[in-house]
């Protein structure tokens, strides 16, 4: 696979660590091959490192085959182990868009990879030319996030197929908002592009932040690459039981997607109404970037009510802007009339 030129040579020749439930992963009557303890089960037992069951259900969801599926600690894992396995340290650097999702720069930054930053319009959007411009022989993967945090707009989608297309190397696209978004994931698009990459979580649609569950979907030879330098047993037996049980109610994901949706509509509405509130960006995910006059003070201002926001007045672009995650209707209720409440 043509990909696989860019892989570092120290991954591509890396002999993995083989587990003992990687040698024998089937069932049977005694397991004495694992220094496990006897006693205490089931959390006695190492989980499962290829997380079988978990992968077979998630592959049935996302019409893929299991092996084009990483599961991850969270879709931050997957966000450090693909720096790792294509960037030399202090050699290679990765490009972005700017502003973005802040763990990019910081796994690259863990690994003394540089990062190029790559201007958004002043409305958010992608310009294709001007990331493939910015690309040079030392660019190892470009990284796009769509919904964009902390904008929320999803990217134009013909202008991420263009840097699919204008790079040889990986594009990351981080699709973590998907499920709030009115347009499709790239998904359907994997078998077009072998160098793409995608990234999705459960923590925002599915609400299973607390128990760290991140997927990355692409061609099976990266995926490989992935589990060969993943740790041995990365997802816990708790997250991965847990998964499967909360997996089996995706009509209630459905339920609370709509709902975040019509609450964000009557947000972004309410706070439009605000006199010192200046712009509500248009949001394809479950925030909204709000700009305002002194977003500082009235960041400050709703912590001292106890509601907690992210300011992000200090981003590029972003200046003066709070990040707004849409809540239940009474969490928004509370949030408003702390906001009409105020005055500057
Ligand atoms: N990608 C984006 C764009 C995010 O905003 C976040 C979380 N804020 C993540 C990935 C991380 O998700 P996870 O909880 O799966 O690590």
């Amino acid at each position: 696979m043509d990909l696989l030129k860019y892989l570092r040579s120290n991954i591509l020749n890396l002999k993995p660590y083989s587990s003992a439930r990687d040698e024998y992963s089937g069932e049977a009557m005694v397991f004495l091959d694992a220094n496990e303890n006897p006693f205490n089960q089931p959390y006695n037992r190492y989980p499962d490192p290829l997380q079988r069951a978990l992968k077979a259900r998630i592959a049935e969801l996302k019409h893929l085959s299991a092996d084009s599926i990483f599961l991850g600690n969270g879709s931050d894992e997957p966000i450090d182990l693909l720096i790792r396995a294509f960037c030399e340290p202090g050699v290679h650097h990765i490009i972005q868009i700017e502003p973005t999702y802040g763990m990019y720069q910081v796994a690259a930054g863990v690994n003394n990879v540089a990062v190029l930053k790559v201007p958004l319009s002043a409305e958010y959007g992608l310009d294709a030319d001007a990331v493939l411009g910015a690309v040079t022989p030392d660019t190892r993967m470009i990284f796009l996030c769509s919904p964009n945090n902390p904008t929320g707009n999803a990217l134009d989608e013909g202008e991420m197929i263009r840097v699919i297309q204008g790079f040889d190397g990986p594009v990351v696209v981080d699709e973590a908002y998907i499920d709030f978004a009115p347009g499709k994931s790239l998904l359907s698009r994997l078998p077009e592009f072998s160098n793409l990459i995608i990234l999705q979580t459960f923590s925002k649609a599915w609400g299973m932040a607390g128990i760290r569950l991140g997927m990355a979907f692409a061609a099976p030879e990266i995926i490989a690459v992935l589990n060969k330098i993943k740790y041995p047993y990365n997802l816990n037996i708790l997250t991965q039981s847990k998964a499967l049980e909360l997996l089996q109610d995706s009509a209630s994901v459905e339920n609370w997607v709509e709902t975040i949706l019509e609450e964000r509509t009557r947000l972004a509405e309410a706070l439009s109404g605000i006199s010192y509130v200046e712009k509500v960006c248009p949001s394809d995910a479950n925030f909204l970037l709000v700009r305002m006059k002194e977003a500082r003070k009235v960041y400050e201002y709703l912590v001292g009510k106890g509601i907690i926001v992210r300011d992000r007045s200090k981003v590029m672009l972003c200046e003066n802007s709070l990040r707004i995650t849409v809540g239940k209707g009474s969490e928004n209720e509370t949030l408003m009339e702390a906001l009409e409440e105020y005055a500057l």
